[in-house]
């Protein structure tokens, strides 16, 4: 629906039109319709209504006192200070500002009445306002309670908040609940009544001072209860859609069978008919998991159906994720069409290439191996064959999205870590089928399990597949972790390992990337620990060999290290992040991560991950300094206290979403202007239940307000929601 521009641009004699530095500001915070202002809602509130008697203060009190001016003084001592004493005829009150300008002295001349507002101090030696905000007396006193909103620099409180009034003074703010809903609603949250938009608008943008700041601050008041559904709502709508829109889309059915399964038909599907399955099930090294097993059936049935699968296979690291990928490649190739794998690094993609070849080659399929620096002729030579429809299977980084890459006949496209690939990627390799107007199947993996509640909100146009059982004959990883003053000692642990022929990852943090920060990088560690291992033997008698791996080594260099850490002949490999995921080499037995307190806690959980891959008993020694802090920061201690309490990535997913909220738990998914902004994922299930079963209802019966509510909230954004 059309909206009014919240702010109209000049426009010069030239034509041209300007932005005023206020528009550009309120665009920056991303405010540019009447509906963007209206929603655009407070941090907190500064209470103007009332003034306070200095003689009924109390210590710590946030109040506004009005009184003559008595003294204004610059002083010098212990440093450059304005200080101003304002008599209220009850007491007096000492206001110190450090900062301060010219015209700022002139309005605190003495004989002047002022409006003081800050937090008062030292009721007994005489009180005293630090920095308070201040303004001449005289005029009405405000009957409602100021509001301080988010801001940018440029865009002063006034400015804004003028901006913000007209806006809601003129948002269209009608209801888009379907009739009946404020009553379904208000049994969920405990039977208060429902309030409107427009009243939870106006009562926050200017909330009444006999509110409890607290309901509004922690969002429990009823106003907000409004908006925290309305915008639950408006992405379950959005999700919907998508998901609506998705399953009007074709794709080839992946299967030798005649009927389709239809959408919401639980009846698992075996694909017992086709060939070159059962040949790799039957010449796998192991038996699948029941968790494998239940996934394979749930991903055999979405290839199966005419419509694109939009699945994502979640299962913590060491899980068994690629065989299941394997499986439903070979359900594609069975089938005539062509598989892409595709994975964030090198390194992994060819982990991947290597796996899947030595399961694969031997059955007969022809494999291309794809990447952003190979030789042009061999590049020349995967391009055709993937082109020519002879690669039947294509592996590879984003080298796999190209332009340049034309497929044959690309049915199923999946990708590995995929919260590590932006919308655009992804939209890419969908284009990558061009079939009467076909889209190919995604199977996208993650070890980053995603929570519940997120997979509810955020996902909920994906399907999702867990693999909640490690495979059989994994022994649990200890995880210490130690002041790193203790180096010494953890060094002495290393030699232990390498003389039981055990190996080791060492990871630091970053690689010269800011002196500033300090950080030991890789390159020094990997000196010192070259050190203070030489003489040591591996069980054969060879000297312990210590490796390097970082980020800004050539790949050939970074290729011939990992495989040689990986053939055994290296005992140490010191690295940086490079190794995060999905690195397989069994024989590790120690993980040290150096400044562990710097890590993610799921960056923290993958790394793990890398030990505890065989039979032996494994440990990960988490090192951390405080730098000249006496302690660590609230923050890490909360990951590292995880990371020491639980070895299951659902709880350490749960426990990050805690630590950092959503928007960094989604990378790139969604950018922040996409994330709920006012509902709390974990704190507002109710409203999320209520939301989930609210948006079928609303777009079914009530499409015209369903499409109204969406554009209200999400405006231009809800097609960035669909990738
Ligand atoms: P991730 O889910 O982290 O990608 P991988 O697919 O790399 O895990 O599997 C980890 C290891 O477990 C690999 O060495 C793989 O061959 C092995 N594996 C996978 N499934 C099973 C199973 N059912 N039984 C035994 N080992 C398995
Ligand atoms: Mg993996």
């Amino acid at each position: 629906m059309p909206q009014s521009s919240a702010h109209s641009p000049t426009t010069k004699p030239s034509g041209k039109v300007e932005k005023s530095p206020t528009q550009k500001a309120l665009e920056k915070l991303g405010l540019k319709r009447d509906i963007d202002l209206a929603l655009h809602l407070p941090l907190r509130y500064e209470d103007e209504t009332r003034i306070t008697k200095l003689d009924e203060a109390r210590e710590g009190d946030h109040l506004q006192i009005e009184g003559a001016v008595t003294a204004c003084e610059v002083s010098y001592r212990p440093r450059r200070q304005l200080i101003v004493t304002v008599n209220d005829g009850t007491d007096t009150c000492t206001l110190r500002f450090f900062n301060f300008y010219p015209s700022q002295q002139k309005a605190l001349a003495v004989g002047n009445r002022i409006r003081a507002r800050g937090e008062v101090k030292g009721g007994f030696i005489g009180w005293t306002m630090l920095h308070p905000a201040f303004r001449a007396a005289g005029g009405d006193l405000p009957t409602a309670l100021t509001p301080i909103y988010p801001t940018v620099a440029g865009l002063s409180q006034p400015v804004l908040r003028k901006a913000v009034q007209a806006g809601l003074a003129r948002a269209e703010l009608s209801d888009t609940f379907a009739p009946g809903d404020l009553d379904t609603i208000s049994s969920h949250i405990g039977h208060q009544p429902l309030w409107t938009l427009r009243q939870a608008l106006s009562f926050l943008h200017h909330p009444t001072p006999d509110v409890s700041l607290e309901t509004l601050s922690d969002h429990s008041h009823p106003a907000w209860q409004r908006l925290k559904a309305e915008e639950l709502l408006a992405q379950q709508l959005s999700q919907l859609q998508s998901r609506r829109e998705r399953a009007r889309l074709r794709a080839p059915r992946l299967t030798m069978l005649a009927d389709e399964p239809q959408e919401g038909d639980s009846e698992p599907i075996t694909p017992v008919l086709l060939p070159l399955y059962t040949e790799l099930l039957a010449k796998l090294p192991f038996a699948l998991t029941a968790a494998q097993q239940r996934v394979c059936a749930e991903v055999a049935r979405d290839l199966a159906r005419p419509v694109p699968m939009h699945r994502l296979l979640q299962g913590d690291v060491g899980s068994g994720k690629t065989v299941v990928a394997a499986l439903a490649a070979t359900i594609c190739i069975d089938t005539g069409w062509q598989c892409a794998l595709m994975a964030p690094t090198e390194i992994l993609a060819e982990q991947h290439f290597r796996k899947l070849l030595s399961w694969l080659e031997p059955l007969g399929v022809t494999t291309a191996w794809l990447t952003g620096n190979q030789k042009a002729k061999e590049r020349r030579e995967a391009l055709a064959m993937i082109e020519s429809g002879e690669a039947q299977l294509v592996v590879g980084t984003h080298a796999v999205i190209q332009d340049k890459v034309h497929f044959n006949n690309l049915a199923l496209a999946i990708i590995d870590e995929q919260h590590r690939f932006g919308v655009a990627q992804r939209l890419a390799l969908r284009n990558k089928l061009q079939h009467d107007g076909m889209e190919p199947h995604m199977l996208m993996m993650t070890a980053t399990p995603i929570p519940r509640t997120l997979a509810m909100s955020y996902y909920a146009d994906l399907d999702v597949s867990t693999i909640d059982e490690l495979p059989p004959g994994r022994t649990p990883i200890i995880t210490k972790v130690v002041h790193d003053s203790r180096r010494d000692e953890v060094v002495e642990r290393i030699r232990g390992q390498i003389s039981q022929g055990r190996q080791v990852y060492w990871v630091c943090p970053l690689i010269e990337e800011s002196e500033a920060l300090d950080l030991t990088n890789a390159t020094e560690t990997h000196a010192g620990l070259s050190a203070a291992l030489q003489g040591e033997c591996v069980p054969g008698g060879e000297a312990a060999q210590v490796g390097l791996l970082h980020s800004r080594m050539p790949a050939d260099q970074k290729k011939a290290v990992m495989a040689a850490f990986k053939d055994g002949h290296m005992a140490v490999l010191v690295s940086t992040t490079v190794i995060e995921v999905g690195v397989d080499v069994p024989n590790a037995s120690l993980m040290v991560i150096e400044h562990a307190e710097r890590f993610g806690l799921s960056q923290l959980h993958q790394l793990r991950g890398r030990v505890g891959r065989g039979s032996s008993a494994s440990a990960c020694v988490l090192l951390y300094s405080t730098g000249d802090a006496p302690r660590l920061g609230e923050i890490a201690r909360a990951r590292l206290k995880a990371m020491v309490e639980t070895h299951d990535g659902f709880e350490i997913a749960r426990r990050d979403l805690d630590i950092r909220g959503p928007g960094e738990f989604l990378g790139s998914r969604q950018s922040g202007e996409a994330m709920l902004r006012f509902a709390d994922l974990n704190r507002d299930t109710v409203l999320l239940d209520w939301a989930r079963r609210e948006a079928p209802m609303l777009l079914d019966q009530h499409p015209v307000l369903a499409a109204r509510h969406v554009a209200r909230w999400l405006g231009g954004k809800s097609e960035f929601l669909k990738a």
